[in-house]
């Protein structure tokens, strides 16, 4: 059905998602800017996206009542969570269109499927193993050491991993995963890390976002910087290098929706992909108030059969992402407040919250966009909104 030409769905009818996290809300914050409602299937009773939703499915991702009800209100439905089964959306698909397709994301939800993907596409990735059982670390190549196991499903912000300095402590990390399909990579040295956010339509034509520059703390994000394109030297070459690959991984899975791509720029100059993300992701954040076209409103555009919009950047921008931790002023459970006034003292910063109800240490709650004439003045601004908040 996907290759069908189609009617675009036009603004006042419905729009469907799967998931109900925070990329869920800015989805239906852009669609509903755009005048559509939307639907959204999530098995929690209260989460960001169904807090804002037009309407709320409260049932499992495989419930077949559940799924059948979104088919029946929506034409078009998209995910914003990549571990949705894929088998959830092949369903959907005989009933309605479905971006990004079962087939995609079956793709990227596995990493040992992930990594031999883009190697297929001739692009590099990390030295790395497929570890399916005990035997595959006994004999992977001790070059892999010191590594990082990864579970193959299921991982996110750094959840699922183990930093292994032996082939011993990568034995005992997969018998503590309960002996799940893993990926042992090399621990590579990295100078810095990048993403690039690309919305590609059904007939084809893909827009791609400036790349960010992405600092991690403890393997979730944590700061993410976006300049006005370099023009020349190392960065531009790496940043035409990025996009390239990027389009390149889009078109091989003949992905339809917004898909990023994260990537290790190692000391030694290499580009390296990490990652690919089925959906929106937390470096494109900063598209919301820093580019003509959210990375979420390209989502609604491309899944509704619209013209995708310009991605172009309107001023350098930081985003820092919120996490519960400031919640947490000591060691203890004690919790305050942030002071948001604090931050908003600076006028460049657009908080956005995700309405969570608990803080938790490592849970994203929200974030601040800096946005500013010159990238001196939003790193300047960028370490007042930090010292407001803790
Ligand atoms: P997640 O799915 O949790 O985002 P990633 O594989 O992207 O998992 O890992 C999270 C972060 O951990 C990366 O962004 C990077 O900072 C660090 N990391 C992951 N793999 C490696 C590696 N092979 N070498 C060095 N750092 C790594
Ligand atoms: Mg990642």
């Amino acid at each position: 059905a996907d290759g069908a030409a189609f009617t675009p769905i036009a603004p006042g009818d419905w729009l469907g998602l799967l998931g109900g996290g925070q990329l869920g809300r800015m989805f239906c914050h852009a669609a509903q800017s755009l005048g559509y409602k939307v639907a959204v299937l999530d098995p929690a009773a209260d989460g960001p996206a169904a807090m804002v939703a037009d309407r709320h499915i409260h049932a499992a991702y495989d419930d077949e009542q559940g799924l059948a009800e979104l088919a029946r209100l929506c034409r078009a439905v998209t995910t914003e969570f990549e571990n949705v089964p894929a088998q959830s959306l092949r369903s959907l698909a005989a009933h309605c269109r479905v971006s990004p397709a079962a087939d995609a994301v079956a793709v990227v939800q596995d990493r040992i499927a992930e990594k031999a993907f883009i190697a297929a596409q001739g692009i590099a990735v990390a030295p790395h193993a497929a570890v399916r059982a005990r035997a595959d670390l006994e004999q992977a190549d001790e070059a892999l050491f010191p590594g990082i196991l990864k579970v193959a499903r299921l991982g996110y912000d750094g959840k699922g991993q183990a930093r292994v300095a032996t082939r011993a402590e990568a034995l005992a990390a997969f018998d503590d995963f309960g002996g799940v399909p893993c990926v042992l990579e090399a621990l590579l040295a990295l100078d810095h890390e990048i993403s690039v956010v690309i919305a590609r339509g059904f007939d084809g034509a893909t827009v791609m976002f400036p790349v960010a520059r992405n600092v991690h703390r403890d393997g979730i994000l944590a700061v993410s910087t976006v300049a006005l394109a370099a023009l020349s030297g190392p960065d531009a070459q790496l940043e035409q290098q990025a996009g390239a690959s990027a389009l390149a991984i889009a078109q091989g899975l003949d992905y339809h929706g917004v898909l990023c791509v994260e990537f290790f720029v190692l000391r030694d100059g290499r580009l390296l992909v990490n990652e690919i993300a089925p959906r929106p992701h937390n470096s494109g954040h900063y598209s919301i108030d820093a580019c003509v076209t959210s990375q979420f409103e390209q989502q609604a555009r491309a899944m509704a059969g619209l013209p995708l919009g310009s991605p172009g950047l309107l001023a350098p921008a930081i985003m820092l992402n919120i996490l519960g931790d400031i919640w947490y002023p000591d060691a203890s459970d004690a919790q305050r407040e942030p002071d948001w006034a604090a931050a908003l003292a600076v006028p460049s910063a657009k908080l956005h919250l995700y309405g969570k109800r608990e803080a938790r240490r490592g849970r994203k709650m929200g974030h601040v966009t800096i946005v500013a004439a010159t990238m001196a003045q939003a790193r300047a601004d960028a370490m007042r909104v930090a010292a407001a908040l803790g």
